[in-house]
């Protein structure tokens, strides 16, 4: 929903804050969740992650997510789900090329990084291309076995 996905964008930085919680948690509970499975528990962390990351940012549950580093806004409702910034076709009142009535989403993705702030270490890191594979599938787990070493 349009307006609560702007409304995150301007909660971006206590989001963002969340969110590091919700890493740190996932981290002091992996030996658990390593025990119990990541492949058992990726349906129910991914229906999770569609029913809040959903409504608060209109996800589009790549299973890659970049909010952390893209203020808050999800690249993949960009028409043409670019992940690292916008094409060339920004309207001069911000909309977008494709779908004038919305606001480009890396317009509002540099609006939410600069509340974060350390936009070095956020939005100016350059994205890998989507896998299309990892869609539907759950973008916590992944970064938590990113993060401890294991097989993404
Ligand atoms: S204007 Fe922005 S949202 Fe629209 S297609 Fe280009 S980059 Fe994507």
């Amino acid at each position: 929903m349009k307006s609560v996905r702007l409304w995150s964008i301007r909660q971006s930085r206590w989001l963002n804050f969340v969110y590091e919680g919700i890493e740190a948690t996932l981290v002091l509970l992996n030996p658990l969740l390593k025990r119990i499975g990541y492949e058992r528990l990726d349906k129910p962390f991914a229906a999770i992650e569609r029913t809040v990351k959903g409504f608060l940012f209109d996800s589009q549950s790549c299973g890659q997510c970049t909010l952390g580093s893209t203020g808050m806004a999800c690249p993949m409702n960009c028409p043409k789900t670019l992940r690292n910034g916008p094409c060339g076709g920004v309207r001069q009142d911000g909309g977008c090329e494709i779908k004038p009535e919305m606001t480009c989403v890396w317009v509002n993705a540099w609006q939410g990084s600069q509340q974060i702030g350390n936009i070095e270490d956020t939005i100016k890191i350059i994205q890998p291309p989507v896998d299309n594979r990892l869609k539907g599938r759950s973008a916590w787990l992944r970064a938590l076995r990113l993060r401890t070493g294991h097989k993404a």
